[in-house]
Order: C-alpha cells, then structure tokens, then sequence
C-alpha cells in the first residue's frame, strides 16, 4: 500500500511552490478557448457554453484537530461538462486551491478526456490545505468529511473522482469506504485511483508518467531523434515526474535534472534516477533534499527550466514557464506532465523560439485513460492484468498523439492548438447532437 506522505516541508519551500500570483490558471483557459474558438469559427453559443462550468458546488469541512481544536476547511468540486459522459476528474490538497483553478483544472479535464476520446466529460476538486501540516488521523477526517459533501453531485454515472496533487490510493480508498458506508452496498466505481485490493487497476499508480513517456517516445520518432542520445530534465518529482523520469530513464534517455518542491539535482552525465528513487522513498516527506552522489549539484527549478536538454518535462504545477522565464528556456521538446504548466503568453515565446510542446490535455492523459479502465473494470468485477492494462493505454496514446500530430501539420498550427481544436469539436459535436434543452 502507498504511504501517505508525511512531508516536513517548511512554509518557505510550500510558498515557493505556489504558481505566480499574478496568473490565474481559469484565464490560462480562457484565453485558451478563446484561441481555438477564433482559430474553429466556433459559434459564440458554444464558445460561451464551454466557458462556464455546468457546476459548481464550494463546501465547508469542519475538522478535529488532534490537539482538540476545530478547524475548517474549504473544499470545492467543479463539473465543467457531462455532455460526453460522466464527469471525471481528480482531487487536489494544495494550500494554493482556489474556485478559479478547480474550475481550469474541471475545463481541461473535458477537453482531454475528448482529446483521447473517453466517454466522459470533464470535473475536478480541491480542498485549500496544506497536508504536509494534517496528521494521518485528520487527513481521513478531512477525507472523509469531504467525500460526504460532495456526495450529492458524484456517483459512478455522474462524477468519478480520482488523485490529483498530494492525493492517493489512501485517499481514493477513505472515500471510496466512505461512500459504500453511505450506500450501504460495496462501491468501488465510485472513485478511481483506488488501492488494487479495493478494485483499483493494475498500472494506474504509474499511468500518467508511463503516457508522458509514450507521447515522449513519439515526438522523438517523428523527429527523427534517437532516444538514448536524448537528455532529459522534470520539474516535480511526485507521482507524474518521478514515473515519467524512470521510464524515461529506462528508454535510454539520459535523465540529466530532476527537482521538487525541496531542491534540484543535476549531473550533465546523467542521474541515477533508480538511486534517487530508493532515496526518495525513505526520505522525510519523500523529498529530495538531502540527495547527494558524485557529480551531482544541487540547482533551483527556475535552473532546472532552463537546462539545455532536449525534452523538458513539466510535472509539478500550473504557470511553472511564463513570459518572464520562458525566454531562458533551453528545451527543444516540451511534454508537459502537469496541468497547465504553459501560460499562453509563454506558448508565443516558445513557439518564436520552434520548441515543440506536447500539450497536457494530450501528454498526461494516461492518468484518466487508466482511470477509465478502473471504472470498466470495476462495473464489471472483472479485473485485467497490468501488461493488458500497458498496452492499452500505450495504443490509445499513440493513436491520439497521431491525430494530434496529423492535425497540426494539416491545420498548420502548434500541438496545443491541435490538441485543443480535436478536444472542443468532439465537445462541441456532441453538444449540438444533444441540444439545448429545454
Ligand atoms: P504529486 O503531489 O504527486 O507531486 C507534485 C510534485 O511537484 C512534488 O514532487 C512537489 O514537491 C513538486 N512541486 C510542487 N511545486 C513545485 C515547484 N514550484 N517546483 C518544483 N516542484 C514542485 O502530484 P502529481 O499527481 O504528480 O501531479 C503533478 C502534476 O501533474 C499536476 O499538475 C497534476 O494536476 C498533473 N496530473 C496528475 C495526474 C495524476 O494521475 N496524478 C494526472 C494528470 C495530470
């Protein structure tokens, strides 16, 4: 069973963490649609329509504190859009959780899930805390008050929560209990991400960084470069950044940098990503403060962005490369393993610049693709092994990296554009099919 982490992290590194105040990750999106709907002459109704999230539920989550106080906590689940399917989307714990970064986290959920074409529709939710500060006991209690609030708007058919940053397979499983509790019957496709002994899925743990390093792997086919003459550096090494870099790694690239939210590691011969990992499982708050070997030199994230690598692999937060750093960034391939780590004034830059970005509603779709596979699974009580599991979410990236790829150079445009005109047609199809009702 994973371990929920314990982080002793301090407020300075929390702080440091947090995207640049001055950008908001819902105008990211917005200006988003904006573009594709200019770039689709997208009816205004539709436009419109895609820039409201269908709703919005914000909840208040009283905590006993172990040292007996109580605490309240803000949560938030956001449905952007049930016209494909059941909402989808994952859970975040982060003291930087805002209703305006759920709701671009929810419209960025939509848009891939129709990018890799699942029949779901887009949600996320948040809860404003810092875990690292929240014992084992008051994370459940968080959990689990949580899940109950939001229990009017999920459900298998409606809203299938999953992990998002500082969530996991504990977390998915309290919630997960909680809602089989409530209904009185076992529930396990209720939540995806959940522990394989509650009905979670093969691979699912690794299945975002296994997809980032599939797209990765297909970029560099199409540009004729060969994987283990390739350097590679990731920003954030939790679930998506230290998967991505190990699979990397185990491609044949050369993994030359590595950061989180404690430090940076870089050693131009290449990292010892399978050492790194060992270190990282038994260091406190599962950090990599404190990390050292020979050659290797501690650097700041805003260094490791601008390494001169040829594949840059975003996996922490949104608005990491803005107008203010994306000038320094030495990259030639971008594939960003986090959500909205590009803001749209830095895509101008880059693409001045001709560095290819596999855009995150494409490069870190693994994640739901293997959530999907949960869900049927579990709807069916019929589980698959994890090679099944790999090789289906390995031909469904590669067949919607293919159209993207296809698209953009029919289209003449940038990989994110593509992504983004493939993501809200399909929305917007099936928005006319259905209607407007009433
Ligand atoms: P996580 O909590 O497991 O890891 C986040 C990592 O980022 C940690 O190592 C943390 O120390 C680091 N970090 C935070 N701020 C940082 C900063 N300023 N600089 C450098 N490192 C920093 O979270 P995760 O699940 O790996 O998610 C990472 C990103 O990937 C998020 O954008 C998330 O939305 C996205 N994503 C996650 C999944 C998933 O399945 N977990 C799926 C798709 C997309």
């Amino acid at each position: 069973m994973i371990e929920v982490q314990e982080s002793k992290a301090s407020e300075a590194t929390i702080v440091e963490a947090v995207p640049a105040a001055s950008v908001n990750p819902y105008e990211m999106v917005l200006t988003q649609l904006r573009l594709v709907a200019a770039r689709l002459e997208l009816e205004p109704g539709l436009l419109a329509i895609l820039s409201h999230p269908e709703r919005v539920l914000e909840v208040s989550l009283p905590v006993k504190m172990d040292d007996g106080r109580i605490e309240v906590f803000t949560g938030y689940r956001v449905q952007h859009s049930s016209v494909r399917g059941p909402c989808k989307g994952g859970i975040r714990y982060h003291p930087a959780v805002t209703l305006d970064e759920v709701k671009a986290l929810a419209t960025w959920m939509t848009l891939k899930c129709a990018v890799v074409n699942l029949p779901y529709g887009g949600a996320k939710g948040g809860i404003r805390c810092d875990p690292t500060r929240l014992s084992l006991g008051e994370l459940e209690r968080l959990t689990r008050r949580y899940a109950v609030m939001i229990r009017p708007i999920i459900g298998p058919q409606k809203d299938i929560p999953a992990p998002d940053v500082n969530t996991n397979a504990v977390v998915m499983d309290w919630i997960m209990d909680t809602l089989s509790v409530f209904s009185d019957y076992y529930t396990d496709e209720v939540v995806t991400g959940k522990s394989i002994e509650l009905g979670g899925a093969q691979g699912r743990r690794e299945a975002t960084g296994r997809g980032v390093m599939v797209v990765t792997k297909e970029i560099l086919k199409r540009l004729n470069r060969d994987i283990t003459k390739t350097t590679v550096a990731v920003q954030g090494y939790g679930n998506v950044g230290s998967v991505s870099a190990t699979l990397l790694a185990r491609e044949g690239c050369r993994v030359v940098g590595v950061s989180d939210i404690s430090t940076g590691l870089y050693n131009p011969n290449g990292l010892n990503i399978a050492e790194i990992n060992e270190y990282v499982a038994q260091s406190p708050g599962h950090l990599l403060k404190g990390y050292s070997a020979p050659g290797v030199e501690e650097i700041t994230n805003q260094e490791l962005l601008a390494l001169d690598v040829d594949v840059l692999v975003p996996a922490a937060l949104e608005a990491q490369i803005t107008a203010e750093n994306a000038g320094s960034v030495r990259a030639k391939i971008i594939v960003e393993g986090a959500n909205g780590p590009t803001t749209p004034e830095a895509d101008v830059i880059l693409a001045e610049k001709g560095v290819y970005i596999v855009p995150d509603i494409l490069a870190n779709a693994g994640g739901v693709v293997v959530s999907y596979f949960e869900w049927v699974q579990d709807l069916q009580s019929f589980f698959w092994d994890e090679e099944e599991t790999n090789q289906k979410l390995a031909k469904i990236m590669q067949q919607s990296f293919a159209e993207v790829w296809t698209l953009a150079h029919l289209e003449g445009v940038s990989l994110r554009m593509a992504a983004l005109m493939l993501g809200v047609r399909r929305v917007a199809q099936a928005i006319k099919k259905r209607g407007i009702f009433p």
